[in-house]
This record gives C-alpha cells, sequence and structure tokens, in this order.
C-alpha cells in the first residue's frame, strides 16, 4: 500500500466503524435499547427526537432508525427482539451507501426557512420510492428552523401520514416549540464516560493493528471530553501522524500540550520562585509550538498531582510528582487553583494569550512568596499570646489559665484557615 493509499485509508476509519446496527452503537444503553422497543409497536411515532450534546452519535442513531424503518425484512415482523435492521437486504444497503431513495436527510443549520421544509413536506404525501413501508425524513440541527418552518412542520406533524417517520436530531432542544416536542417521543442521548471511550479507541487500535501507548488513550480521551466523533477524529489525526506507532511525545505535539518534563519544570520553577528561568522556560516552550491555555491546563493537571501525592493513594501518577511536593504545601495549591482559574477567563479574553500567560505565572510566583492565612494567624496568634502573658504576669495569674487561654484561640483559627482553604 501507498503512503497516499495509506492516508486515504485511515482517513475513512469513522466511515468504516460506523454502526451498521443497534448492537453496534457505544455508549448509549439503555436508549438504544428504548429506541428499539419504541420501533417494534405497532404504530411507529411520527416524530423521534434525539438530544444530547454534540458527537454523541445522534445523527448515526438516527440513520439507524431509518434503515429500520426501511428495511424489507422487518416488513411485517419488526415485534422481534431485539430489533435490528437485517443489513443484506437492498433497502439496507443503499441505506449503508446512502442513497436510499426514501430517507431524505437535511441541516437544518443550512436549510433553515419555510420554503424548504414546505419542498420535504409535499413529498411525504407521495408513496415509497424503493417500495419500503416508511418513507423516513431526518432534519439535523431541527433547532435552528425558523418559526414558519416550525409552524408549517406542526401541520403535518398532528397527522402524519401513516408511511412516514420524522427524526429530529439537536443539541439544543430547549429552542424547539413546546408543540413540536409533544408530538415526538423523546430520547435524551448521553456524553460517554472516558473508560468508554478508552475502550472503543483500543478496540479499534487493536483492530487496525496500531500499536499505541496507554498515556495516548488518556490524552485523546481527555481531549474529546465525551464526544465518540471528537475520539475518533483525534485518533484518525494521531495516525496520519505518527503512523502505526502512537507515541506519548507524538500525540504530545499534535494536541499543542508540553511534554510531562516540561510540566514538571514549569512548576519546579514556579515552586522556586526562580522567575527568570521560568519565563525563559515558558519561552522557549511557546516558539517550540505549545499553546499558552494547554500549558495552564497541564500546569493545573500538574498541581492536582501534587496534591493526589500528598492526600490519596489511589488515581496516583506513574509520574514523578511526589517530588514537588515540598514546593507546593495544600494552602499554596489552593490559592494558585484559585488564580488558574481566573487565568483561563483572562487568557480566553486576551489578544495576547502568550503573555498573558507569562503574567500570570509572574502573579503565581508572587502569590507563592505571600505569608499565607495560617501563617499570618500563627504570627498573630504567638503576638496575642505574648500580649497575653505580659497581661497575665501584671496580674500575677497561675500557669493554668494560660495553658487554657492557648487552648481557647487555638480552635478560632483553625476555623478561619479551613474556611480559606475551602
Ligand atoms: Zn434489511
Amino acid at each position: 500500500m501507498s503512503s497516499q493509499e495509506s492516508l486515504s485509508h485511515y482517513r475513512v476509519l469513522a466511515r468504516k466503524y460506523r454502526p451498521n446496527f443497534f448492537k453496534e452503537v457505544v455508549g448509549q444503553y439503555p436508549f438504544v435499547e428504548m429506541i428499539q422497543n419504541a420501533l417494534s409497536q405497532p404504530k411507529i411515532p411520527g416524530g423521534i427526537l434525539l438530544t444530547g450534546t454534540r458527537g454523541i452519535g445522534k445523527t448515526t442513531l438516527a440513520r439507524l432508525i431509518a434503515k429500520t424503518l426501511t428495511c424489507h425484512k422487518l416488513d411485517n415482523q419488526r415485534s422481534i427482539s431485539p430489533l435490528e435492521p437485517c443489513g443484506l437486504c437492498a433497502s439496507c444497503q443503499s441505506c449503508s451507501l446512502d442513497t436510499h431513495l426514501d430517507i431524505q436527510e437535511i441541516d437544518a443549520a443550512s436549510h433553515t426557512g419555510v420554503d424548504d421544509i414546505r419542498g420535504l413536506l409535499e413529498s411525504c404525501h407521495y408513496r415509497s420510492l424503493s417500495g419500503a413501508s416508511y418513507r423516513v425524513y431526518i432534519i439535523d440541527e431541527v433547532h435552528m428552523l425558523s418559526k414558519s418552518a416550525f409552524n408549517a412542520l406542526l401541520k403535518t406533524l398532528e397527522e402524519p401520514p401513516l408511511h412516514v417517520s420524522f427524526i429530529f436530531a439537536t443539541t439544543e432542544a430547549h429552542k424547539i416549540p413546546k408543540t413540536i416536542i409533544s408530538r415526538c417521543q423523546q430520547f435524551y442521548l448521553r456524553r460517554l464516560e472516558d473508560q468508554e471511550l478508552k475502550s472503543y479507541l483500543k478496540t479499534i487500535c487493536l483492530k487496525e493493528n496500531i500499536s499505541c501507548q496507554d498515556a495516548v488513550y488518556d490524552l485523546l480521551v481527555q481531549h474529546a471530553e465525551g464526544s465518540i466523533r471528537d475520539a475518533f477524529s483525534l485518533l484518525e489525526r494521531a495516525i496520519l501522524l505518527a503512523g502505526k506507532e502512537l507515541k506519548e511525545s507524538v500525540i504530545r505535539k499534535m494536541l499543542g500540550l508540553p511534554q510531562y518534563a516540561q510540566v514538571h519544570e514549569t512548576l519546579r520553577l514556579l515552586g522556586k520562585q526562580d522567575i527568570s528561568a521560568l519565563l525563559v522556560h515558558v519561552q522557549q516552550l511557546y516558539y517550540e509550538g505549545v499553546d499558552p491555555r494547554r500549558l495552564l491546563e497541564q500546569i493545573a493537571q500538574g498541581l492536582y498531582r501534587i496534591v493526589l501525592e500528598q492526600f490519596s493513594a489511589r488515581n496516583r501518577s506513574q509520574e514523578d510528582w511526589a517530588s514537588l511536593t515540598s514546593y507546593f504545601g495544600i494552602s499554596d495549591i489552593t490559592a494558585l487553583w484559585q488564580c488558574i482559574v481566573q487565568g483561563f477567563e483572562e487568557l480566553e479574553k486576551s489578544m495576547f494569550p502568550f503573555i498573558s500567560l507569562e503574567m500570570l505565572l509572574i502573579r503565581m510566583a508572587h502569590m507563592k512568596s505571600l505569608p499565607n492565612l495560617e501563617h499570618i494567624l500563627d504570627v498573630w496568634s504567638g503576638h496575642a499570646l505574648s500580649q497575653a502573658q505580659i497581661s497575665d504576669s501584671n496580674v500575677q495569674s497561675d500557669s493554668s489559665d494560660k495553658k487554657s487561654d492557648r487552648k481557647k484561640r487555638w480552635p478560632v483559627k483553625k476555623i478561619f484557615v479551613t474556611f480559606f482553604i475551602f
């Protein structure tokens, strides 16, 4: 296989692994089962609404529903359980090729007007062209339709022809008129869990004979944020870049992330408050292509790892974060975390993200040199105690009273410290 063929081979991975059956849909149990049950009923819902965040498989499920409704083998036996399209009949095959005459798919984001919907609704009244039992209309991003388009749609949804089914997909169900929603059977799809995405990517890599470090799966899953489409897209980019061997160092570069050692060094210099060396170091990272926002994310994650080293026996990283625990106490990390949260907002709004990052790091290093509240209270407590001792010696009170005074002050300090930290 030439390199060009190899590239095109991997570009179609998403299509290659697109589910052909309900049982192949990843991470949407029990919603898939509910959809199968709804389709098994003698009366099919005139409108099906699939809602959920981006990239979790709404359009894929809509196509599977359309495939099931038009499958010739299921014409008179949709009550079988679990319901699946046969995948072999002429109808199923044209579904797989996206050439089915009775399945019409429109993107409401680019067809928002009433004329677009009217044209579609007029064809509802004709019998199917392929001999399938149903004509299916998939309207993606349906919330983008205009008010008049929704009104036109509503009339048909109130009394849909028996051989017609509408499938709507949207990320923003709250923008759809209630009159439309009430005439649909609604299914809420969910964001995939990290572990589900990770095992899915592992399965794909195994099938494609791709060697992938475990840390790479974690990075891809972390950046996909529960979206199977994004996870797939990232995996394809990684394969195009690195071939059949996916190493963490290469994928970090692809994602604009600094390497672990670079994040470690950033935190070490921050912990030492060596601002000059810190600025030289982050400038070097910037020239190497590290995105300022990504670096800040990694600094936040590094601080989180340092906390885990100090307080949790679970989820400890194999990387060496323990060596940084001497630089950062819990009150340091808490204060720096607040600073980072504000820093993300500043970087988002900034015209000069790198300069904003530099200013933020200077602020963080400076903040670390400030005495924390616990220290201030220690000083204050010692000062107050010495004042009390002078006063006590004047009245010649006994030593047991001094001890009880001191004991009374400590809880106040602890309450202040606890309040400040949490
Ligand atoms: Zn079929």
